[in-house]
């Protein structure tokens, strides 16, 4: 059993409002569902992806209009990278800075052209152009880069127990391979000196990777439970079902299904146009709808 690639990344933003500016208008993502943190309904959930929601695209956030800035740092995923065409980069700079972003300038990274940026809250992004020369729309995730203090814990768990192969090295960079297609690569960056990240707004809350399935899910928290990891029971998401734990470095991991999917409430064409909320909180809806910000 491999673990396919990433299915999502959920992070904390400050405004909901500039979130969804942000990630619909700039990078041209769908808003696929608008609802509440499950575990905290007072805060929006938003999450953003291609026109599907389809696992390996789905960029989500926590709001906390009033939460304080966190700190990046070991324990933390660093950046999340977005694949976008090959010749696209250029694009891409001059579009940022139409919405007064500053790009970095291009580097070269395993042999791909790699763009960082951070969005509003400070969250710390790249567009990495692997995706085949066209047009010039983000296709999904390319990846994720962790910062650790050790490695080698991280690393003999993303190949031993993942199934992920060690697909380059340079510097304090090692890269990790799913099959993919999307959200496939896993960078682990050692940083022996660095102090641990405080989650927060503009950080990175976790990181989900695929199952196919409720059994594959069952199998992965059987082994996980097994090689002595602190599992949280199957948790209904509405949109998938979700298991979590942490990684041997820190950073927490989820292991979410790909269905049943985004369409599961709402007519694939109407996706994320009204606050949907699970059966288990609508007769509450009033309620939370008193206390969430407005948002367009
Ligand atoms: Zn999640």
């Amino acid at each position: 059993m491999r673990v396919p690639g990433i299915h999502h990344v959920t992070a904390i933003a400050g405004s909901p409002q500039v979130n969804l500016d942000f990630y619909r208008q700039a990078l041209g993502l769908r808003l696929v569902k608008r609802t509440v943190n499950f575990d905290d309904p007072g805060s929006y959930h938003l999450y953003f992806g291609d026109a599907a929601g389809s696992p390996g695209t789905v960029m989500t956030f926590f709001a906390w209009p009033d939460g304080r800035r966190g700190q990046g740092g070991v324990g933390q995923p660093a950046a999340t990278a977005f694949r976008v065409p090959a010749g696209s980069l250029g694009y891409w700079a001059e579009r940022l800075r139409g919405f007064d972003v500053v790009p970095s300038e291009v580097t070269e990274r395993f042999g791909e052209e790699v763009q960082g940026f951070q969005d509003p809250d400070g969250l710390r992004l790249e567009l990495v152009a692997a995706g085949a020369r066209g047009a010039t729309a983000i296709e999904g995730f390319h990846g994720v880069t962790l910062a650790e203090q050790r490695i080698d814990a991280t690393g003999r768990f993303l190949t031993e127990t993942f199934g992920m192969e060690v697909a380059g090295q340079s510097g304090n960079r090692t890269r990790f391979a799913a099959p993919g297609p999307l959200g496939g690569a896993v960078d682990l960056l050692e940083v022996p000196a660095g102090t641990r990240g405080r989650t927060a707004v503009g950080t990175v809350h976790h990181v989900a990777f695929r199952a196919r399935g409720d059994e594959e899910q069952a199998e992965w928290r059987a082994r996980l439970v097994d090689l002595g990891f602190h599992v949280t029971q199957v948790l209904d998401r509405q949109y998938f079902r979700s298991i979590y734990f942490r990684e041997p470095g820190g950073v927490l991991f989820e292991i979410a299904t790909d269905g049943p999917g985004f369409a599961v409430d709402e007519a694939p064409a109407a996706l994320g146009g009204a606050l949907k909320l699970p059966p288990w909180l609508e007769g509450r809806r009033k309620e939370i709808e008193a206390a969430l910000p407005l948002v367009r």
